[in-house]
């Protein structure tokens, strides 16, 4: 369901869903992503992103944390490029 996860990242940055709180030189991250029910929390901590949502706890790639990888212009950007470009 690469498509629906495309689909789902553009609406969250386009309707302005994500609020990135920081983001330091030491690979730290953290925002907030407006969910459709309930906000999540997405990080990047020791080079592991994680984010609150449920599809995340099953070990998924959520549109949250994809979204966050696209504004933060992180080393991994690349990779969720391709993961919306797919
Ligand atoms: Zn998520």
């Amino acid at each position: 369901m690469t498509s629906s996860l495309a689909a789902k990242t553009v609406d969250l940055l386009t309707n302005g869903r994500v609020t990135v709180h920081l983001v330091d030189d030491l690979g730290l991250v953290v925002a907030d992503v407006e969910g459709t029910t309930v906000p999540h929390r997405v990080t990047l901590k020791d080079g592991r992103w994680a984010c609150t949502c449920q599809a995340a706890s099953f070990g998924r790639r959520c549109s949250h944390r994809v979204a966050v990888q696209l504004l933060v212009d992180h080393p991994c950007r690349p990779d969720a490029v391709t993961a919306v470009n797919s």
